[in-house]
């Protein structure tokens, strides 16, 4: 087994379970249910994990419901987020009570209500709210270097020192800005962009394209991690899944980088992981 496997080794048992839970739920009774609610700027996702907290369903749907980590269609969320529950309790035949939610680094005092009422709204007990980079290092592991999330519309950078945060930023460059520049050299509308940048049989034709915007994130993660003694880079986030956009970013930081073999589901597998059965809000 190379180093690169080693190391996420078991990020990737977890997140090919889920992957595979979403397909087909684990429907074997457990005795309490934990939910993670991740809402993203292009993706809501739900996981669901066991009472060993090990993922038994979940479900993803691309929506206009938050933009740059903002919630900005609160009842376009909740009625999403409650269709989406729902239909995880159909499957499983539960009913979810308790759920834990995050928010990107440094939104918590403008929009941490607004996740925690559309999770309410949905008709579920909230029992954390925690930021993203703590829910993506839950499933990571890492005790130093920098984890690198690209989502839909922003870049979350956070530092991490003896397996603790020290330092976070959130910048609006992601996935949507891969899908802009690719609809205007392709010429055709967003859209298309978003559904023809997510199959990775487009990925090699696409990467030249979209490398000038690699090389913007790069930058900005450059800036970033100045002086932080940054000596390993950890990608996570959706637009990571772009095949060999790991290559180009460790070679303009000059800093070796890996990312999980599904880096879209860390995170939102982390954040279900730190749910319990406490109501704390
Ligand atoms: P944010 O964190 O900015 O609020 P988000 O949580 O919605 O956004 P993610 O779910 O991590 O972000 O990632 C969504 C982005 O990942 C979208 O831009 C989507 O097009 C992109 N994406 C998803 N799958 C792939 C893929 N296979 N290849 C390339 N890009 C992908």
């Amino acid at each position: 087994m190379s180093k690169q496997e080693d190391r996420f080794k078991e990020c990737d048992i977890v997140i090919d379970k889920f992957v595979r839970a979403c397909e087909k739920p684990v429907t074997h009774k457990s005795k309490v249910y934990y939910l993670g609610v991740d809402l993203g700027t292009a993706c809501i996702v739900l996981v669901v994990l066991n009472e060993n907290f090990q993922p038994v369903a979940g479900a993803y749907k691309y929506a206009d419901v938050v933009r740059d980590g903002m919630v900005v269609d609160y009842i376009g969320a909740v009625q999403l987020v409650r269709d989406m529950k729902e239909e995880l309790e159909e499957k499983l035949n539960t009913e979810l009570i308790y759920a834990a939610a995050a928010i990107p680094p440094g939104t918590e005092t403008v929009d941490g209500g607004a996740v925690r009422n559309v999770v309410q709204g949905a008709g579920l007990e909230l029992t954390g709210l925690l930021d993203e980079s703590t829910a993506a290092n839950s499933v990571l592991k890492i005790r130093n270097g920098a984890i690198v999330d690209i989502g839909g519309g922003t870049t979350g950078i956070s530092v991490f020192r003896d397996g603790r945060v020290v330092y976070i930023a959130d910048e609006p460059t992601g996935g949507t800005h891969f899908s802009l520049v690719l609809a205007g050299a392709k010429g055709i509308s967003f859209e298309e962009a978003e559904t023809y940048k997510r199959n990775p049989s487009h990925h090699k034709e696409i990467l030249p394209v979209l490398k000038p915007v690699i090389e913007k994130v790069s930058s900005i993660v450059t800036q970033h991690i100045e002086g932080h003694d940054v000596e390993e880079l950890y990608l996570v986030g959706g637009t990571c899944c772009l095949t060999g956009i790991e290559e180009i970013i460790q070679k303009t930081t000059g800093i070796p980088t890996y990312k999980p073999s599904n880096p879209m589901f860390a995170t939102p597998i982390g954040i279900a992981m730190n749910c319990t059965q406490e109501i704390i809000y």
